[in-house]
């Protein structure tokens, strides 16, 4: 069965305002590597398949950060994520069942060659 990841945006994603760490090269390449993608932001949906369409990734999901428990509805996955990088973020992704990472800790994953954990 396929992990799931769900990025928030700003603070998250090097396109974000303000950017962050994790680069859409790293998105692409989970997405190489089976994992399902998509986001969670306070952004609105609309603006959310926006960033990703310029950018040239299909993502399975856009919702709003309170809407994370639909995407683990929606998608049955051995594992759920969520990285983002403030508290909001973190509480979100416990109430909705994920498990949080921070931008540090996903960057340090990837650059190690290695899924989360
Ligand atoms: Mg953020």
């Amino acid at each position: 069965m396929a992990k799931l990841i769900s990025f928030d945006i700003d603070g998250t994603l090097e396109v974000g305002d303000p950017p962050g760490g994790i680069t859409m090269e790293m998105v692409r390449r989970l997405q190489g590597l089976g994992y399902l993608i998509g986001s969670c932001s306070d952004r609105t949906v609309s603006e959310q398949q926006r960033i990703w369409r310029d950018h040239g990734i299909e993502v399975e999901f856009t919702v709003l950060k309170h809407r994370l428990e639909a995407v683990k509805e929606q998608f049955p996955a051995e594992e759920h994520y969520h990285v983002g990088d403030t508290e909001t973020d973190r509480r979100a992704a416990l109430q909705a069942g994920f498990s949080f990472l921070s931008v540090g800790d996903a960057v340090a994953g990837l650059l190690n060659g290695l899924t989360p954990q």
